[in-house]
């Protein structure tokens, strides 16, 4: 499809159009290349490619038309120039560290962050030389009075998992630019189809495609959105070499995923509130966290930040009088169900509840736990396609007989 015509489409018809060059054959459903080498026109041309001179494949690690096809379809979505995409989220997380940062290097993340991403750059990378500070995630304030001489990145993840706190992405980029630093903001649980970071000012999207981009459970993926400057210059070279490819197939899946993504997220997130209407006047739950949701402490920023909608994800706390109660009632409300999946996954079209504390949370401290506000008595729900009234029923299956 030729520049010119692109530039005039909707993001709707980018979502199911944009990808490389139909083969010869003329297919309609985009082509599935499973191949790992390339035959080469002629030895010149090989080389000019190698040297990175001439457009082309040359080796399956650095680049596939399948992938090609969710990386340029992925970016048209975020309003990016380019995109990388990578074997999961946090490759997509190493894959950016990598490109961007050396030893004695600051980064600022919010202490609210995917458990993994917190491990990555607070214990692993610090084994580098990177330093890191982590900072509440609502307090811009804090963020400000992180900044250090040698802060190069701003990490931030919004809504958050579990809690589904908002930060402010405006106010984080400024924060960034002024401090000569990048933000990356995590977009994993709005997805393009509710919030564009980048027309906030964000330097780079993080996706972990195994969530909603995938949209029903089925493979591993993550993508770096930035500009074709960060692309080609920082990330392209530290894939070459490190090898955090995603396979064609997983690609493949991807693609397909992202032509419904707008749907989906927009019916998930529907019932989502629903569900969080129906659990906050619920006697047996203490506490709901979903964006959209009036009680929710920032719920006007997430409203002006996610296109009106809060997302597909909640958590909610039950009831208790100590940790071991709560824990015991979680427990408790996650084995009486029969529909609904007990899984730590989320960003599937099946509603999955989890224990954040015991799994996804499980191998912080005590002490890191508590700062990012998961009780025992936690239990997210990332909800899926089902009927609301079923959603309703399986959940009160527990909650009508705590112990
Ligand atoms: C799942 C997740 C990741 C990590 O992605 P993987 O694909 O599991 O590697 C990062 N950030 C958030 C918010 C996630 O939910």
């Amino acid at each position: 499809m030729d520049e010119s015509l692109k530039k005039t489409l909707h993001r709707d018809t980018l979502a199911v159009r944009e990808a490389v060059e139909r083969s010869p054959f003329g297919e309609n459903s985009e082509a599935l290349y499973l191949t790992s080498g390339y035959v080469q026109r002629s030895a010149e041309s090989a080389a000019q490619r190698f040297a990175g001179d001439e457009e082309g494949f040359t080796y399956g690690r650095y680049g596939n038309p399948t992938t090609a096809s969710f990386e340029q379809r992925l970016a048209a979505l975020e309003g990016a120039e380019a995109c990388m995409a990578t074997a999961s989220g946090m490759s997509a997380i190493l894959l950016m560290c990598l490109g961007l940062l050396k030893a004695g290097d600051h980064v600022v993340c919010s202490q609210s962050m995917f458990g993994s991403t917190i491990k990555l750059i607070g214990s692993d990378l610090a084994k580098f030389g990177v330093e890191s500070s982590f900072v509440p995630q609502t307090d811009v304030s804090a963020w400000k009075a992180a900044i250090k001489p040698n802060t190069r990145l701003l990490f931030a993840e919004t809504p958050t998992n579990p809690l589904t706190e908002v930060c402010d992405i405006a106010a984080l980029a400024d924060i960034a630019h002024n401090a000569g630093a990048q933000l990356c903001v995590d977009n994993c649980f709005a997805t393009p189809a509710l919030q564009r970071p980048m027309a906030l000012g964000a330097d780079i999207v993080m996706h972990s495609g195994t969530k909603y981009l995938d949209g029903q459970g089925r493979v591993m993926a993550g993508a770096l959105c930035a500009s074709q400057q960060l692309v080609t210059e920082k990330f392209l070279p530290v894939l070459k070499s490190a090898g955090m490819t995603l396979a064609p197939f997983n690609a493949w899946v991807m693609l397909k995923g992202l032509e419904t993504l707008d749907i989906r997220m927009r019916a998930q997130s529907a019932n989502a509130l629903a569900l969080g209407q129906w659990l906050e006047a619920h006697p047996a739950v203490a506490r709901v966290y979903c964006p959209g949701l009036a009680s929710h402490p920032q719920h006007a920023l997430a409203m002006q930040q996610q296109s009106g909608v809060g997302g597909a994800v909640l958590s909610f706390d039950v009831k208790a009088s100590s940790p071991e109660q709560a824990r015991a009632r979680a427990f408790h409300v996650l084995d009486a169900l029969r529909v609904l999946s007990l899984s730590t996954n989320l960003g599937d079209t099946k509603t999955l509840c989890a224990h954040p504390a015991s799994t996804s949370h499980g191998r912080l401290t005590e002490a890191q736990r508590q700062a990012a506000g998961i009780g025992q008595g936690l239990i997210r729900v990332a909800v899926g396609l089902e009927h609301i009234t079923d959603i309703q029923a399986d959940l009160a299956r527990g909650l009508e007989t705590l112990p």
